[in-house]
């Protein structure tokens, strides 16, 4: 098939007037000019978009499908431990049948608006037998909390491989999330980080999330911190270092994670950003409506990208956001760092996810060999305004290809 269309953005260079993608087997198979191409590749069907632009569907790095029916449920507090407690307190009146019809629900709200994978935290694994193949590619990352229980055995996590032999039409893959420094033991992040080399899977991580989180590190005091301790977490690690530091200097996070949040870094949590081994980079994932619902300090876009860290964008879930919309979320980015190009904001839900998630060259990008992920936006503007006029958009995605298939 022969996608044509007023304008391409391939993420790969500058775009293309009069634009054509060959698609072929769920993969692109070559782009260019609509002229250029089509004499070299006959007999293919020529499917025109007429006025829009066709750009990749966009990826989000952060997400918490089972709490898509949480909208407006928990009223944002001046305390982190405080909204933990609320939205544990809503969670405890949750059955299977209300998660998996959260799933459900955030699937049709990401779909909505162009979004073609997601990393997903999976709280509720043993839920996944009950679930339809996801609409769009998905990596479910298991998020893993021993405060109060033991750590999962390593053939619980080779277990887990084999849900996906004899399921074909699921897109995507796992993860692994011990959820955040403060709920997850050293133990645990070192057994995820052993598993998910021998085993081959992404890994991501909440660190430095809230002022709370940093001042337990830090001076082992704070709500956050009392709370923990009061139902039973050892609080030997606090006191002396920020949350980042924590992890970092004791090896168990590293570039290869995807570290979500990153809101509470200091100059010296910085430092150790700066120097990656070659070739790599830490890759971190800001979600900037949640981060305004939680009123974390400001995020430091311009210090992590002047040192080069992968920066994606993500929704975080429905209890503290009020779409799963990865438009908003770039203008939203706008506002709080206004000298970011619209250029830089579609990389971050495009290129830059899919080098976190090591998918560089077959996510984020239509160049030969990538998947068929697609999405197209009416527009008939100039060259030089499509970027904007793509993170502008408010209006949800009416064409989309998933894999080679259109959805639509
Ligand atoms: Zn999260």
């Amino acid at each position: 098939m022969i996608l044509r269309s007023r304008f391409l953005l391939t993420m790969d260079g500058p775009p293309v007037e009069d634009g054509a993608v060959l698609v072929n087997a769920g993969r692109i198979a070559a782009t260019g000019r609509f002229r250029d191409l089509t004499p070299h590749v006959a007999g293919h069907e020529i499917v025109d978009l007429g006025e829009q632009v066709l750009l990749p569907g966009l990826i989000n790095a952060h997400c918490h499908l089972d709490y898509s029916s949480l909208r407006h449920a928990v009223v944002a507090q001046r305390s982190f431990a405080k909204w933990i407690t609320r939205i544990n307190a809503v969670k405890r009146e949750m059955g299977e049948n209300d998660y998996v019809r959260a799933i459900t629900l955030g699937f049709v709200e990401l779909r909505r608006w162009g979004t073609t994978t997601v990393g997903n935290m999976e709280a509720f694994p043993e839920l996944l037998p009950q679930l339809p193949p996801p609409p769009i590619r998905t990596w479910w990352f298991l998020e893993l909390i021993d405060l109060r229980s033991r750590i999962p055995t390593e053939a619980f996590f080779a277990g887990t491989l084999a849900f996906f032999e004899g399921r074909p039409g699921w897109l995507g893959g796992f993860g692994l999330n011990p959820h955040a420094p403060y709920t997850a033991s050293p133990e645990l992040y070192r057994l995820c980080a052993a598993c998910a080399e021998r085993f081959g899977m992404l890994l991501t991580t909440h660190v430095a999330e809230s002022d709370e989180e940093d001042q337990m590190f830090r001076s082992a005091s704070g709500p956050l911190h009392d709370f923990l301790k009061r139902i039973g977490r050892r609080m030997e690690d606090c006191g002396t270092r920020s949350s980042f530091s924590n992890l970092a200097t004791r090896g168990l996070i590293g570039p290869e994670w995807i570290i979500a949040h990153a809101n509470e870094l200091d100059d010296s949590d910085l430092a150790l950003m700066a120097a990656p081994p070659a070739g790599q980079a830490w890759n971190v994932v800001h979600c900037p409506r949640s981060h305004a619902y939680f009123q974390h300090r400001p995020f430091r876009w311009r210090e992590l990208y002047e040192l080069g860290v992968n920066i994606s964008l993500g929704t975080d879930s429905l209890a503290s956001n009020d779409v799963l919309n990865l438009f908003s979320e770039m203008q939203a980015a706008k506002k709080s760092a206004p000298w970011l190009t619209s250029e830089h904001l579609l990389k971050t839900v495009t290129v830059n996810p899919a080098r976190a998630l090591k998918k560089s060259g077959e996510l984020g990008r239509i160049i030969p060999g990538a998947h068929a992920d697609l999405i197209a936006l009416p527009y008939a503007g100039s060259t030089n305004e499509v970027y904007d006029a793509i993170v502008e958009n408010t209006r949800p995605v009416e064409w989309m290809m998933l894999d080679g298939k259109l959805c639509y």
